[in-house]
């Protein structure tokens, strides 16, 4: 990926002076961190990033800079990532099956803090982790719908396995608590109210309090016009949810977004190859470079059309198939999405809240993804 060290006003200034034939994504720091002071000021508890959805340096030092003092890392690399950009932030190790060599890692970099949803696992970080002053978070899940793409399929203990699993990491002298993750994209803030209930259940089965609860990520992003995230509500209901379950006196609470932090700071210019026989949109872009993730999670219609010029195309609306530029017949957003019909081969068509799960999965597959990064003042 390029990386451009001018800072320019906003993409259309971009697309109007260098007129890319690659894709670019715009990053706007000023968006990042107040992004993250949202999040800061309205959350109640310790917010944490989850590096994966977008572990670009350029992210992770804005966050520093806004006041993000830990992340949820789940690898070697992102061990080491945050370790040199960050070097005084707490690390969660937060991905709760690891190699042995994983773990090794992370012990010799001073992680103090892990999640876990099995015995076996559990079992190797007894083994290998000192317990004095480390936490061990029991990572539980529950057949809750609300999320665009649930987590619970692939991590979780069963409340009753969690209790387990909680009992045991107290006897073994870790700072035991728990922590979950509704699903990407939950914009059902119900989705938190069941799982902080069932933390209460899971620590009263294991007649241990837990001494931190993580409420995950899983918070919206801005994808739809007409759906507008509400943060505030969702960030109100888990301080008066675990004020209630845990009767005035909860765990500290934690967070660990990576979409609704990141997502808004990037917005993708793809530009337009061809029009072809003025049905199918070709773009420069697809599901296997930046818009991978669109296929699971659904459409981003907040798109704009930017003429070469600069200018954007305000004509009518009217339904297009949009293909990626690959040979693969599944490189295709999801659905027909409106586009002006004024839409014209050399076109950009650039879409907001591309922040999380874009750059990070960006791959080259057919000899495409060649994914540049410009840094712009404003996205407007
Ligand atoms: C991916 C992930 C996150 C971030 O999820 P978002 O939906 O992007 O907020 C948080 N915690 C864990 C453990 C994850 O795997």
């Amino acid at each position: 990926m390029g990386l451009s060290k001018t800072i320019w006003a906003n993409p259309s200034e971009f697309l109007r002076i260098q007129q890319p034939v690659d894709p670019v994504m715009f990053f706007a720091p000023s968006v990042l961190q107040a992004t993250a002071r949202r999040f800061l000021d309205g959350f109640p508890g310790l917010v944490t990033y989850a590096v994966k959805s977008n572990p670009d340096e350029m992210v992770i030092q804005n966050l520093v800079a806004a006041g993000i003092s830990g992340f949820d890392v789940a690898s070697p690399a992102e061990i080491e990532l945050i370790a040199r950009l960050a070097p005084s932030a707490a690390m969660h190790y937060n991905n709760p099956v690891r190699a042995r060599h994983e773990i090794g890692y992370a012990v010799s970099m001073g992680v103090r803090s892990y999640s876990v949803d099995s015995h076996s696992e559990l079992a190797k970080l007894i083994e290998m982790v000192p317990a004095a002053g480390r936490e061990i978070s029991v990572r539980f899940k529950l057949p809750v719908n609300g999320a665009a793409y649930n987590f619970g399929a692939k991590f979780g203990a069963t409340e009753e396995v969690a209790a387990a699993l909680l009992a045991r990491v107290a006897e073994a002298g870790f700072i035991p608590s728990l922590t979950f993750h509704p699903g990407t994209q939950c914009t059902d803030p119900m989705a938190w109210d069941a799982y902080l209930r069932a933390a209460g259940r899971i620590c009263a089965r294991a007649g241990v309090k837990a001494a931190r609860l993580n409420t995950g990520g899983g918070f919206p992003s801005h994808r739809l016009w007409g759906e507008v995230p509400e943060l505030d509500a969702i960030f109100a209901l888990i301080g008066r949810v675990a004020d209630e379950v845990f009767e005035g006196a909860p765990p500290a609470l934690v967070c660990e977004p990576g979409r609704a932090l990141v997502a808004e700071s990037f917005t993708l210019a793809a530009r337009v190859k061809a029009l072809r026989d003025d049905t199918h949109v070709f773009l420069n872009d697809g599901t296997y470079g930046s818009l991978d993730e669109l296929p699971i999670t659904g459409i981003i219609d907040r798109i704009a059309v930017v003429a070469p010029d600069g200018n954007r195309r305000r004509a009518a609306p009217r339904p297009r198939v949009i293909f990626g530029p690959t040979c693969d017949s599944v490189d295709r957003l999801p659905g027909e999405v409106a586009l002006p019909g004024d839409l014209a081969e050399g076109d950009y068509v650039v879409v907001s809240g591309m922040g999380a799960y874009s750059t990070a999965t960006n791959t080259r597959f057919n000899g495409f993804g060649a994914l540049a990064i410009a840094t712009v003042m404003s996205l407007g």
